[in-house]
């Protein structure tokens, strides 16, 4: 049996590896699997209204009532199907991919992505040929529903949005033609800032910028911040659960510091508090989790594992380094626009410019990089190597992670969709990791050559 879902939801080259009829029999596999009532919402790519109609038809043909949000961030739909008590919801869009792509992510009744479990479930029932057809007196039906306002007006409401407002900021947003523009700005104006925006029409193509936010595309939105004298820049991906933020100056916070940032604020009024995090975090998120008199619940790698145990355990706050923070307070899923919100709860609080907040956190260097592995060989090299390297902590819920007692650490790690390996190291200086990376990456490669 092929995998359709990859590590968060379906995605393909439109028209290609993914079509309208792989849309429709998925629609209707997960529909079968959620319930009577599911939610619709999608991006705003140029395929998205085509994929609509598939979905909609899949899940009518079993009997499903498709209530459709329209176009609308990924978290919006999530938080207002919870919040309107449905059964399920799909969302079709391909994230941070380039326009050429297209997918859906597949929501539980709680509003976050079904668990791999329930994938497996949908998988089988799509490759067995779809769920059983309903009489035709037994065919769903769609209504239409506009819920921005409840998502906007829950984000505004989890932040003390009377002090923010007292402060004026100035921010400036590029949501990267993506939906985040349909949401940002509205909710940064309603906590009294003011907003200017680049790359803020709907544009499937993307022609302002990869919908991948990166120190690299951000140099229009750097401009901007600098020409308002903005406080804050932020940078959303294309469905708008990852931002990316800028600070005063114009420099780029990589999303492991906004996720520090968030997570030091969040132990500050829940001291003891748990936080959920993959075991690809900077131990810059277990410093301030400690400080706190908190502990960390490691995860693997993937926001579906960190939110998935969010939900298990009551945990209230959980992130990834990408740049994808979650708060349970208004749902336990990535969501851009509320991170937005928290931060300049945070500016507000502090009384201090963003690059101090940042510079008083703790730091340590990291270095990512990949080397090519053919998928069968695979599951042989991270065995033989376990017998090569050694550590005083070794780590195998997800690849291999190695902790050494000077804080370094290295996780190398299989590659769920490509024949490659991640490897991720950080140290407390370039020189460590640099050096941590090069003698670990020449073992695997020699130990790869002898299987
Ligand atoms: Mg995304």
């Amino acid at each position: 049996m092929g995998r359709l879902f990859g590590t968060n939801g379906v995605r393909g080259v439109v028209n290609t590896d993914f079509t309208i009829d792989m849309a429709a029999k998925l629609a209707a596999a997960a529909g079968s699997v959620l319930g009577k009532k599911i939610a619709l919402g999608r991006d705003a790519r140029t395929s998205s209204p085509m994929f609509r109609e598939a979905v909609v038809s899949g899940l009518l043909s079993i009997g499903c009532d498709v209530i459709d949000f329209g176009v609308l961030p990924t978290p919006a739909i999530q938080y207002c199907l919870k919040h309107l008590g449905l059964d399920g919801g799909l969302m079709i869009t391909a994230s941070h991919n380039p326009p050429q792509f297209n997918g859906i992510k597949v929501f539980f009744g709680d509003g976050v992505e079904i668990p791999r479990s329930l994938e497996d479930r949908i998988e089988e029932i799509y490759f067995a040929g779809g769920p059983k057809a309903a009489a035709w007196n037994l065919v769903g039906s769609v209504e239409h529903r506009e819920v921005l306002d409840i998502y906007i007006e829950s984000i505004v409401n989890k932040v003390d949005f009377v002090k923010i407002k007292e402060k004026r900021f100035k921010v400036a947003i590029d949501p990267g033609n993506g939906v985040g523009a349909l949401v940002a700005s509205i909710i940064a104006q309603r906590l009294g800032c003011e907003v200017n925006t680049i790359n803020s029409d709907l544009d499937g193509r993307f022609p302002g910028r990869d919908s991948e936010p990166r120190p690299d595309n951000l140099l229009g939105l750097k401009t901007l911040l600098k020409a308002t004298g903005s406080d804050l820049g932020v940078a959303f991906d294309g469905d708008a659960d990852r931002s990316i933020f800028l600070d005063e100056r114009g420099e780029v916070l990589w999303g492991d510091r906004s996720f520090a940032l968030t997570a030091q604020d969040f132990m500050k009024n829940n001291p003891g508090a748990k936080v959920v995090t993959p075991i690809s975090s900077s131990n810059a998120i277990v410093d301030v989790v400690k400080k706190g008199g908190g502990s960390i619940h490691w995860t693997r790698v993937g926001s579906v594992d960190v939110s998935r145990a969010m939900v298990e355990n009551g945990i209230m706050f959980g992130g990834e380094e990408n740049g994808g923070v979650m708060y349970g307070i208004h749902h336990p899923v990535r969501d851009g626009s509320m991170t937005m919100a928290l931060i300049l709860g945070i500016m507000t609080e502090a009384g201090r410019p963003l690059s101090t907040l940042v510079a008083e956190l703790p730091h340590y260097s990291q270095l990512k990089d990949k080397i090519t592995c053919p998928n069968e060989k695979k599951a042989k090299l991270l065995e033989a190597l376990q017998g090569k390297i050694s550590a005083p902590h070794v780590e195998t819920s997800d690849g291999l992670k190695l902790s050494f007692p000077n804080k370094s650490w290295i996780l190398i790690r299989p590659s769920g969709t490509e024949p490659i390996f991640r490897i991720y190291a950080e140290a407390a200086t370039q020189h460590n990791v640099e050096e941590l990376m090069r003698v670990n990456k020449k073992i695997i490669e020699e130990t790869l050559k002898t299987l």
